[in-house]
C-alpha cells in the first residue's frame, strides 16, 4: 500500500472513532444536550440587523435576548437622516466603543454597558430621556 494511503487509512480510522464517539456522547441521556436559539431583528435607520442569541434553556435564551434589548432607532437625532449604520471602535488600545453612526452628519450615539455585565447593552440617554446623540468631534 503506498504511504499516502495508509496515511489516509488511517486518519479514516480515526476520523470514524471521533465521529462514534460523539454520536454515542450526544445520545447518551446524561450527555443530551439541548441549545435553543432565537433569532431578534433590530432596525437601524433604513437598515435591517439580525442577531441570533441561543442559551441552554428558555430562561438563558431569553435572558440573553434581554441582553440586546435596546430600541429600534429610525432616524439620526441631529439631523433626521435615516442613512444609519452600526460601528466599532477602540480607544487607546483598550476602550471599546460600538455605536450607531450618522452616515450623513457623522454624529455619534454609543452604545452603554452595565457595570456588573458588560455583555448587557443599551442606548445611552440624555437626562430628559431622549438618546444621546452626539455630533461629530471636529478635533479627531
Ligand atoms: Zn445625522
Amino acid at each position: 500500500m503506498p504511504a499516502f494511503l495508509h496515511d489516509f487509512t488511517v486518519d479514516f480510522g480515526l476520523f470514524l472513532r471521533a465521529v462514534f464517539r460523539n454520536f454515542k456522547a450526544q445520545t447518551h441521556p446524561i450527555f443530551l444536550h439541548y441549545m435553543l436559539q432565537m433569532m431578534i431583528s433590530k432596525r437601524i435607520g433604513r437598515r435591517q440587523f439580525h442577531f441570533t442569541v441561543q442559551g441552554n434553556n428558555f430562561h438563558e435564551t431569553v435572558a440573553e435576548y434581554d441582553r440586546l434589548s435596546f430600541p429600534d432607532v429610525a432616524a439620526c437625532g441631529l439631523c433626521g437622516s435615516d442613512n444609519l449604520d452600526l460601528t466599532s471602535r477602540v480607544a487607546q488600545d483598550k476602550f471599546k466603543y460600538t455605536s450607531v453612526k450618522c452616515l450623513d452628519c457623522r454624529a455619534d450615539l454609543t452604545f452603554g454597558k452595565t457595570q456588573k455585565d458588560d455583555q448587557t447593552v443599551f442606548l445611552r440617554r440624555r437626562e430628559g430621556g431622549e438618546l444621546d446623540w452626539k455630533a461629530l468631534e471636529k478635533a479627531v
